[in-house]
């Protein structure tokens, strides 16, 4: 993705040859000097300048050559925290989000239900009937945070959201980005400096001179790619599935002797034992019947969710069990996705 100012003589060239992939569920910051090119980007991102040259998809959509409707459409999935926060004077915080509804359908009772969740969520509880003008830059910041939350956006672009922030309603609008991803797999990009938010990221990308000069996807996430390449199911994997796999996965860790699936509930999740051993079993008591023993790179629980069937097998920890778990919906997304990890998968039963 390349991007110029102005045309002719006097066009300035200020993003050069960009390659990028963010997936759904990501938490990506963007850091870099001043004029370096993450504001344009940004709005590129988000449909609010045309595409001149290279190609940008965005929630699978091509934006280049993209018309005006288009590109509205797409922004409608989009909230948008900028620096400049352009709040109307006349309206209230509560206002402020119920106008902002009306992009969308909703039941009447929520124009007002909706913003005082959110409002609340932002330590915004008792500025609700506020109007701007009584409101300090670290409220007013907080509404407009408010408003591009919303709508549950499916992506969230936050251009400084934290500057005129304090420490403790900056943590807490953090906290609040990060359930956002957890409840909604939505995504957030977030252009900062604010070497405190580095602990919520998945990814961060360093811009220099118009150029991402790094990308790096954050610990957890990338010592779980490792892990998932040298597992069988997943060696043959592309690259962004594996980050998208990982970057999903949580961990899990079961005391020895400790329950991980009952043999007749439903299934809710997918695992994949990073550490220790795992015994698989059917029945109790007496008529208990050891099936197989599972170890590191070993996975279970597929059954139930391929099939939408109760589990078939109970799963003990035998000693210390950590395993990674990947959500029902995520596990079924994947699956989707990729043949091969379904071929990988049904090749593997062995119960
Ligand atoms: P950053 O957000 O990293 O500070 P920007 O994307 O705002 O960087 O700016 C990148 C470059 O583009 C800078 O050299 C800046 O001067 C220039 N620029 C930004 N906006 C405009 C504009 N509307 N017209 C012309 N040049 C611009
Ligand atoms: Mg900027």
């Amino acid at each position: 993705l390349d991007f110029s100012y102005g045309s002719g003589e006097s066009s300035k060239q200020v993003l050069f040859n960009n390659n990028l992939s963010i997936y759904p569920g990501e938490i990506v910051i963007m850091t870099g000097p001043s004029g370096s090119g993450k504001t344009t980007l940004l709005t590129l991102i988000g449909g609010l300048r045309s595409v001149q040259a290279g190609g940008l998809k965005v929630l699978g959509r091509e934006l280049k050559g993209m018309s005006a409707a288009g590109l509205q459409e797409v922004r409608r999935n989009i909230g948008f925290i900028f620096q400049q926060h352009n709040l109307f004077d006349s309206l209230t915080a509560l206002q402020t989000l119920a106008v902002a509804m009306q992009l969308k359908s909703y039941p009447d009772e929520e124009f007002i239900r909706r913003p005082e969740r959110i409002l609340g969520e932002l330590g915004l509880a008792d500025r609700m009937n506020y109007k701007p003008e009584n409101l300090s830059g670290g409220q007013r910041q907080r509404v407009a945070i408010g408003r591009a939350l919303i709508n549950d956006p499916l992506i969230i672009l936050a251009d400084e959201p934290t500057a005129a922030l304090d420490k403790v309603t900056s943590a807490q609008v953090i906290e609040l980005f990060k359930r956002r991803v957890k409840e909604y797999n939505c995504t957030i990009i977030i252009v900062t400096h604010d070497n405190r938010i580095l602990d919520a990221a998945d990814r961060v990308i360093n811009m220099v001179d118009g150029n991402i000069e790094s990308n790096i996807v954050v610990a957890d996430a990338l010592a779980i790619m490792r892990f998932l390449k040298d597992c069988n199911i997943f060696k043959d994997m592309h690259q962004s599935f594996l980050a998208d796999a990982a970057n999903s996965m949580k961990l899990e860790i079961y005391p020895s002797g400790a329950l991980v699936i009952r043999e007749g509930d439903v299934g809710d999740k997918f695992y994949l034992i990073r550490q220790g051993q795992a015994e698989v079993f059917s029945g109790q008591g007496e008529a208990r019947k050891s099936l197989a023993s599972l170890g590191p790179g070993d996975f279970f629980g597929e059954l139930a969710l391929l099939k939408d069937v109760p589990r078939a097998a109970s799963v003990v920890a035998e000693g210390k069990l950590e395993v990674y778990t990947l959500s029902k919906d995520k596990f079924i997304e994947l699956v989707g996705r990729s043949s091969s990890f379904e071929e990988h998968l049904k090749k593997s039963y062995f119960h």
